[in-house]
């Protein structure tokens, strides 16, 4: 069985916290669709396309990983890749609240489509985005962060470094 997975997110920008649940999801299934939605709520820093092009480069290498983005509902977008989960990470028992929520409204939508959690590593337990870009932008160490990719596409966004 060709077990297809997607792990939907902003990724903006990609951390090595993201990229840990990337290769721990793809030894587990055949393959893994990292999608980059679009959310009307958040104003990115980077652009789709900038976000969809770092996570190629992070990622370059995986077997079984591939990258895609999509807009509207989550749901819809695993139906039509023929997907049987949605990947999740959890780093605190403040990410279980609205990962609770819309796991709950996902099976309501549709009851086929499992989400499934991995654990963050500790080490990458107070790793996020926004954290990263907060680091970045007063030109703060992010080497143990991010890629090296990704530490230039901030130090370019930011014109420091
Ligand atoms: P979203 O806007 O959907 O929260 P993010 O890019 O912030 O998008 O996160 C995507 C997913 O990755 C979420 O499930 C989030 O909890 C998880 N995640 C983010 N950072 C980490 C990390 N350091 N360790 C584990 N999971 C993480």
């Amino acid at each position: 069985m060709n077990r297809i997975v997607v792990y939907p997110g902003s990724f903006d920008p990609v951390t090595n916290g993201h990229l840990d649940i990337i290769k721990r999801a793809a030894q587990v299934f055949e393959q893994v669709i990292v999608a980059v939605f679009h959310n009307p709520q958040k104003k990115p820093l980077f652009s789709m396309e900038e976000r969809v092009e770092l996570l190629k480069e992070v990622t370059k290498g995986l077997d079984g990983v591939s990258i895609d983005y999509f807009t509207g509902l989550t749901i819809d977008y695993v139906k039509s890749r023929e997907a049987i989960a949605i990947i999740r990470g959890l780093r605190a028992i403040s990410d279980f609240e609205g990962e609770f929520q819309m796991a709950s409204l996902n099976k309501q939508l549709d009851g086929e489509v499992e989400t499934i959690f991995f654990m963050t590593d500790t080490k990458y337990a107070y790793l996020s985005s926004s954290v990263v870009k907060e680091v970045a932008q007063f030109g703060g160490n992010i080497e143990e962060l991010v890629s090296d990719s990704v530490k230039a596409a901030l130090q370019k966004k930011y014109g420091v470094g």
